[in-house]
């Protein structure tokens, strides 16, 4: 199937969802829910775009609208740009300290609105990839808390979590750098709580927290060789390389 999106034909699958076919086109949507590794989620509604259809159109949200018909797609056309400067204006509302939206509020020149209440000083904007992340690990040591204007994500009781592993997977899925993380050489610290670092006994490189790589051994069913990914890869070239004499 074709459709056109801002004029360009586009191939793809009955049932894809819009953003995937516009990044595989080259075609630019903003977004910050959005991460590869997860399927879409909508909570950010910055990736809207307006899908015409048989003349009627209406705006949607491109990662979780899968195309059913032909159809033309604007990806940034006034209406476009309206809403989306509405939807990030709301977004730095909510979290008036992230740089990363302030800069996105500057790249798509969304007007100013005089009546936004600014909710608090953080950098949330609760699109919940954090949470996801943490939940893909089979971890689930944060989870959004309270309504209204006083959601927000956090371990229980606001306590250091007793199951988090320090992996700092959260922190770096997140796309507003709301999720404080701060590294010693030796350590790292992330909600709350420190870690002891480890270091590969081949290269010296950071390898992870001491829970994240017990963690990540116990669910592979081994025991931590206390390398790291390339030093194993060596480890194991060498040890074959040696056990067919070359
Ligand atoms: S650092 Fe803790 S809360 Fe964050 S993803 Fe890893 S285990 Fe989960």
């Amino acid at each position: 199937m074709i459709i056109t999106i801002n004029g360009i034909p586009c191939e793809c699958e009955k049932g894809e969802f819009l953003l995937q076919i516009a990044r595989r086109n080259g075609i630019e949507i903003p977004t910050l829910c959005h991460h590869d590794a997860f399927a879409g989620q909508g909570a950010c509604r910055l990736c809207i775009v307006e899908v015409v259809t048989r003349g009627r159109g209406r705006i949607v949200v491109s990662c979780v609208y899968p195309v059913a018909d032909e159809c033309e797609v604007y990806t940034d056309n006034e209406r476009v740009r309206r809403q989306r400067g509405m939807i990030l204006r709301l977004l730095e509302a909510r979290a008036p300290e992230s740089r990363e939206i302030r800069d996105l509020c500057e790249k798509y020149k969304a007007p100013k609105f005089d009546r936004f209440i600014r909710v608090d000083g953080s950098k949330c904007v609760m699109c919940g990839l954090c949470v996801k992340a943490c939940a893909e690990l089979s971890v689930g040591a944060i989870s959004t808390v309270n309504r209204g204007v006083s959601k927000e994500i956090a371990t229980p009781y606001h306590e250091p979590s007793s199951v988090c592993v320090g992996c700092g997977s959260c922190a770096h899925v997140c796309p507003t750098g709301a999720i404080e993380i701060t590294e010693t050489p030796d350590t790292r610290t992330i909600w709350g709580k420190t870690f002891r670092l480890v270091r590969c006994t081949g290269c010296g490189a950071v390898i992870g927290t001491e829970e994240e790589v017990a963690y990540a051994a116990r669910r592979a069913g081994t025991e931590p060789d206390g390398l790291c990914n390339t030093c194993r890869k060596k480890r194991i070239a060498d040890v074959f390389a040696h056990s067919v004499g070359v």
